[in-house]
């Protein structure tokens, strides 16, 4: 069935009333970068006053959870982090939980800040934050594998090195067992003024270099929905997942059976959103803060 459009209060409310749990992509439905969309605050508020159960999903994994509480709290939204599920968290959750990761092993990270706090705060010491330094030919013989590595670990990492790179590639294929994680493979990173490479691409010259597929934990795939649906305990009925991009948020909904709102906030726009060939949302509107009107009824 093609995608329903929302746009009038009778349309808002039959919205509100067939879900308990509504699911939040972050970047283009809450904010753009570091920008909140206009009225969401009020359209949170107002389901969370009806008593719907609210989740923030994100495959941004330079941010750690308690980072974002503080970053939701100064756009003016109040959120745990219980709420928020990053695909940074989704890692740690997956290396510690279903990985059983050593407590004597490292993980190679290419990543911030976010991803490293994550690691952290589940026991995972994590190294080459410092693999900063140049490298050329004639010094390529300091890079070794590092025999401590169980996991090479790849998130956005905006101080990316050929230093970083090497001693990625030499853990991923001399260390025997050695695992290889990405926290989400975005072909495309949509800022402020452009669109600009994702950590999928970034990820790929790892790919091509080590001939190894990567577990990708982020929306669309697999690992982080079924951390999603087993922390929540979804019922994919009552459950409705909100996104601005089909690739990503809206498939990730279809996939666990959820079904998706597509906001024309981001990166799909009204002729992506009713392209039949493309990941086919239930329903589509022009803001998530257009749905705030149904606060004042
Ligand atoms: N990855 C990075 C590094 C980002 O900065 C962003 C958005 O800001 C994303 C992924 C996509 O995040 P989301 O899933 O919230 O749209
Ligand atoms: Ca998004």
């Amino acid at each position: 069935m093609a995608p329903q459009k929302l746009s009038t209060l009778t349309d808002y409310q039959t919205l509100v009333d067939k879900y308990d749990t509504f699911l939040f992509d972050c970047d283009g439905v809450i904010w753009r970068g570091s920008t909140a969309i206009v009225n969401v605050q009020a359209t949170l508020s107002m389901l969370r006053n009806r008593g719907k159960r609210l989740i923030f999903v994100t495959n941004n994994s330079g941010t750690s959870r308690k980072d974002y509480v503080t970053k939701f709290a100064k756009l003016g939204i109040q959120a745990s982090v219980e709420e928020i599920f990053s695909s940074a968290y989704a890692t740690a959750v997956y290396l510690s939980e279903v990985a059983r990761f050593p407590s004597n092993k490292k993980a190679y990270v290419i990543g911030g800040s976010g991803i490293r706090n994550e690691l952290h705060d589940v026991g995972i010491t994590t190294i080459g934050e410092d693999d900063t330094g140049p490298v050329n030919l004639a010094t390529l013989a300091e890079v070794e594998p590092n025999p401590d590595v169980a996991a090479v670990v790849f998130g956005i990492d905006y101080d990316i090195t050929y230093r970083k790179l090497a001693n990625a590639h030499l853990n991923l294929t001399l260390n025997p067992g050695c695992l290889f994680i990405a926290t989400n493979d975005d072909r495309t990173l949509p800022g402020g003024k452009h669109v600009y490479p994702g950590t999928g691409a970034m990820l790929s010259t790892l790919i091509h270099s080590t001939q190894r597929s990567p577990l990708v934990m982020g929306k669309p795939n697999t690992p982080m929905l079924d951390c999603v649906m087993q922390k929540y305990q979804l019922d994919p009925a009552r459950s409705c997942m909100v996104g601005d991009r089909l690739d990503t948020d809206i498939l990730f909904g279809i996939k666990g059976g959820l079904s998706t709102l597509c906001v024309l906030t981001g990166v799909a726009d009204e002729a992506a959103i009713l392209d039949p060939v493309a990941p086919q949302a239930t329903y589509y509107i022009s803001s998530l803060g257009d749905l705030c009107e149904l606060a004042a009824n």
